[in-house]
């Protein structure tokens, strides 16, 4: 008998948006519950207690059974988002998803860290920077490295509103180098509670991926890879998309 997991939605196929798998197709499945609390954070429905009575209790079976459905019955990658997948026990779903062919990338901002983190596909680690309001705690992020191990390909990315988050962003490449950077420009503008389409300040959005652009170029990073998010681009922040 295993727990079950706390899902907020399952949603696909379409596109990972965002870091290294950026264009890959992928079924999204988002857990409900973070220890964080942004103060940009777009994904409030699965952070925020107040959406508590929409996160659906699912067992691993169940969970890949939807998958199947939206998938049409063809493996493909299961992306693990949240809130903070971490928190939830997926390890039997990886594990399930493995002997059907599935393939598993999760991100997690590295605060919590799970032995199966090693039996994951792709690992996308996101430090919070300073305009997060959130301390990362960096003994729990090495832990996150040290379990994922050489097994996932694991990634750092960080989204960068401002020059302090710039600041940071170039600290934890110092301080993790054998680590693919990937920077994003924050968007800003946070969703409705509801199903109705986000308005997205795509200017605003495309004026901050000129200015980081900028920054990674004059500062010769050469290491670092600048994408902006691509569903953000294609759709706001509507979700289910
Ligand atoms: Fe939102 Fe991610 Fe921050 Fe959690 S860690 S509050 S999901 S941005």
């Amino acid at each position: 008998m295993t727990a079950d997991i706390r899902v907020s939605e399952i949603f696909g196929p379409t596109i990972q948006g965002e870091g290294a798998l950026i264009g890959l197709p992928t079924v999204f499945v988002r857990t409900g519950g973070c220890d964080y609390r942004c103060s940009w954070c777009d994904s409030l429905h699965a952070v925020d207690s107040e959406f508590r009575h929409d996160w659906r209790p699912m067992s691993a079976a169940d969970v890949l059974a939807e998958v199947d459905d939206l998938a049409g019955g063809i493996p493909l990658t299961i992306s693990l988002s949240g809130g903070n997948p971490a928190i939830q026990p997926l390890g039997p779903l990886i594990d399930l998803g493995h002997e059907r062919g599935y393939r598993f990338a999760l991100e997690t901002q590295g605060s919590i860290a799970k032995d199966w983190f090693g039996r994951l596909d792709a690992l996308v680690l996101s430090p919070k920077p300073p305009s997060s309001g959130m301390d990362p705690d960096w003994e729990a992020f090495s832990s996150c490295l040290s379990l994922a191990a050489d097994r996932p390909q694991t990634v750092i990315k960080m989204v960068v509103f401002d020059d302090a988050d710039y600041a940071f962003a170039r600290g934890v490449a110092n301080r993790f180098p054998a680590y693919p950077i990937f920077l994003q420009p924050g968007n800003h503008t946070p969703p409705p509670p509801t199903e109705e389409e986000a308005v997205v300040d795509i200017d605003g959005v495309m004026d901050r991926m000129h200015w980081l652009v900028g920054k990674v170029t004059e500062d010769r990073w050469f290491e670092a890879r600048v994408l902006p998010q691509l569903h953000v681009l294609l759709w706001g922040n509507k979700r289910g998309v």
